[in-house]
């Protein structure tokens, strides 16, 4: 067999499928899977990876087109995480080519070389040991203070001699005369030096303790662990010990976190004990810098990486360890195109790698939760804060018989009144951001709407302007109705309203905002934080960015404004998100020696969510939605996969919808198909959209079901009429 007769299957970035074919014709061996490739694609060329060897297939092989010229002598992406990528391609449906594209930095998609830039040292020549430093010293000051550094070490990089302020010209010149000498050595070559081991950290308590050694016990394979641990309950303590423990035995810890920006705290905690073996990998990164810590990843220098979402396709080259933070938050879930669940993910790539991952939280998923109670996941609990606080006490203000003047009742009023004169902070969360989310004209008795989506227009008092939330137009506010000319009046309160409406109350009060409006400007979300961190602001009216994990030692009172908003939500999970986001937020309240306190407004004080916060058992909460769930038959008692469309009008879709609903209702009995149904906001930025969700008790069915719609829709005219989308184990209906 002569390479002519080597077909490469190459995954190109686009929406196809699986894998295209092409020949090797280059008398060296084809490149390895996992290495890039140019490929002609309908007249373009593109960079894509090779996944498999198919062999001598059944392909016509006289249609095939040849390999361009390949990119990579060795492969960037692992055997292993080859695997996992093209499993992932097939559990979510979705083009292999661009489930590769999820895990690559955008440089590499682009062709850029993925070896780091050899790490430059300098050292000390023979003849620059023998110049004399203090005569030098008199002449050239900084020459001879860069020798008497050098002279302490037997390397220094070139990097850590320009933070000194040494140019590489400077460097050069000292070459020149003899004194100094370069060495250029690959990184993956030299191990990083083990000099940073993490410093200790506080004396654990019991609970941590045992914790510790539960998952000590279960050894280095995969084995998973759900951490349910209240707020301030020291589960970063534990991630910290186990990063360690890592550490110490050469394995990288791979620590996956919800958002990074809104928590500087977690990643200053662990820079502070981690220090240079930190890589840090989210979406505010330069393309340089996602490079650099894909290769610090990849390379191993990098012994811990703390990433958001995508990090859990991260090279790693000795895996030990993975964590995921934060377990329950939303964001892990990717909404759009390649819909993947990182969190999921994160336990597959752990069982792939048999390494242990821990998922933790003081707000487990209830899915993750009953994974626990089926035993797949090994349960361990910190039921108490660390310090002498306590938990938080917690009552319901009843709006039935207390009424609200932009968004406060008079008990809570009270109530910030009397934490304001104990001198100590009180937070007010409020999921809606703006001043009003209505403009509503009384005589006609309609809000003003978005043309373009099925949704009010949110009054944003600061410029006197309409927002919509959904699409982001945006327009002038008139106060005069455009139908009758009366007065219209801000229907509700947003995080603005609130905000002034203390201003008005409490005049001497700090008080700051911290939704999306306000902390817009680059910079101006550290700011509000940090103003709240040194004490200068006593209320802060905040949206769900509250509920992230900051650590504020002087809030006392924490208030909930408008808890029944997801008290009879439309999807199976509203009262899931709804138990999570008061524990996250009531979490802040009285975390260091001062005992805090929750009141939430609701008008359904009975409400059984409530009764359950008030004894701090999110866990029977948990127990008691889940038997619902389970009556009804939602996830984790059947699995779901949902496919969506749109389009700019509605026919279309429901054309393309009814048919799918139709096929899928003749071939699968057992899979049940609901819809086409319409999105809760159905017209959304001018386009229209729609659903069919199909369910099934078990998986296999469901995904074969899959595979054949996707393989008979490529035939139907009204396929080709709309944008479609398969989100499989979908979050939100
Ligand atoms: P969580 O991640 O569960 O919110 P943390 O690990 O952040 O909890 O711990 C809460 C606070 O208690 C932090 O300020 C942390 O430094 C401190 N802490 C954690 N463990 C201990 C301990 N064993 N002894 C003293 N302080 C601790
Ligand atoms: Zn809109």
């Amino acid at each position: 067999m002569t390479n002519a007769d080597i077909i490469v299957r190459v995954a190109v970035p686009l929406p196809i499928e699986s894998g295209l074919d092409y020949l090797w014709r280059d008398t060296a061996p084809p490149p390895a899977p996992g290495c890039r490739v140019r490929v002609p694609v309908a007249g373009k060329s593109h960079i894509g990876v090779v996944i498999e060897h198919p062999g001598t297939g059944s392909v016509d092989r006289e249609r095939l087109k040849a390999v361009t010229a390949p990119v990579d002598s060795r492969p960037i992406i692992d055997a292993a995480l080859l695997a996992s990528l093209r499993w992932c391609a097939g559990y979510y449906h979705h083009p292999i080519g661009e489930v590769i594209n999820a895990a690559l930095p955008v440089l590499l998609r682009r062709g850029q070389s993925a070896a780091p830039e050899p790490e430059i040292y300098w050292q000390l020549t023979t003849e620059g040991r023998a110049v004399d430093t203090p005569a030098l010293m008199r002449r050239a000051r900084r020459q001879a203070a860069l020798l008497e550094l050098l002279a302490g070490h037997a390397a220094v990089t070139e990097a850590a001699l320009q933070a000194l302020g040494y140019t590489r010209a400077e460097l050069g010149r000292l070459a020149d005369k003899g004194w100094l000498a370069r060495d250029a050595r690959e990184e993956s070559s030299t191990p990083a030096p083990q000099a940073a081991l993490p410093a200790g950290g506080p004396a654990l308590t019991a609970d941590q303790r045992a914790t510790l050694e539960a998952i000590d016990a279960a050894g280095p394979n995969f084995h998973a662990f759900l951490l349910h641990g209240v707020t301030g309950s020291g589960k970063t303590e534990i991630y910290m010990r186990l990063i360690a423990e890592q550490m110490l035995a050469e394995r990288q810890t791979l620590l996956l976190v919800p958002e990074i920006s809104l928590t500087p705290q977690l990643v200053s905690r662990l820079e502070a004990r981690f220090g240079p073996r930190l890589a840090v990998m989210h979406s505010a990164l330069t393309e340089r810098d996602r490079l650099a810590a894909w290769q610090a990843c990849r390379s191993g220098k990098a012994a811990l990486i703390v990433g958001t979402r995508s990090a859990v396709f991260a090279p790693l080259r000795q895996a030990g360890l993975v964590v995921v933070d934060e377990e329950h938050d939303a964001s892990f879930k990717q909404a759009e195109g390649f819909r993947y669940s990182a969190r999921d993910l994160a336990v597959y790539r752990a069982q792939q790698l048999d390494i242990p991952v821990v998922l933790g939280s003081a707000t487990p998923a209830f899915e993750s939760l009953y994974n626990a109670r089926q035993g797949r996941y090994h349960l361990l609990r910190l039921p108490q804060r660390i310090g002498a606080a306590g938990t938080p006490r917690l009552r319901v203000i009843d709006l039935n018989r207390h009424a609200v003047r932009n968004g406060l009742s008079a008990p809570l009023l009270t109530a910030i009144e009397g934490h304001l004169r104990a001198g100590n902070q009180i937070m007010l969360f409020l999921n809606r951001r703006g001043f009003a989310p209505a403009l509503f004209c009384p005589q006609c008795a309609i809000a003003e709407e978005c043309t373009r989506c099925d949704s009010r227009m949110t009054i944003h008092a600061a410029g006197g302007r309409l927002r919509c939330h959904h699409c982001g137009a945006e327009r002038a506010l008139a106060w005069a109705c455009e139908h009758c000319g009366g007065e219209r009046i801000a229907v509700g309160a947003g995080t603005q309203r609130v905000g002034e409406e203390l201003r008005t109350l409490f005049p001497e009060a700090r008080i700051a905002r911290l939704d999306r409006d306000a902390t817009s400007r680059r910079g101006s979300l550290e700011q509000v934080l940090g103003e709240v961190a040194q004490g200068k602001t006593q209320i802060l009216v905040g949206t769900q960015m509250l509920a992230k994990g900051h650590d504020f030692p002087n809030v006392t009172l924490v208030g909930v404004l408008n808890a029944d908003q997801g008290l009879f939500g439309t999807d199976f999970r509203s009262d899931e998100r709804l138990a999570q986001t008061i524990v996250q937020v009531a979490g802040r309240a009285g975390r260091a020696d001062r005992p805090g306190e929750v009141l939430i407004q609701s008008h359904y004080p009975a409400h059984p969510l409530f009764e359950c916060l008030r004894e701090q058992d999110y866990a029977r909460f948990a127990e008691l939605a889940l038997a619902e769930r389970q009556a009804t038959e939602w996830p984790p008692f059947s699995y779901l996969i949902m496919w969506r469309a749109q389009a700019s009008a509605r026919e279309p879709v429901f054309d393309f919808l009814r048919r799918l609903a139709r096929t899928a209702r003749e071939r699968r009995s057992h899979v049940a198909v609901h819809g086409p149904a319409a999105a809760v906001m159905e017209r959304r930025g001018g386009r229209f959209r729609a659903q069919v969700l199909l369910q099934c008790v078990r998986r296999g069915p469901l995904h074969e079901l899959v595979e054949e719609l996707l393989a008979e829709i490529r035939r139907w005219p009204e396929a080709r009429k709309v944008r479609w989308a398969i989100d499989v184990d979908p979050a939100e209906l």
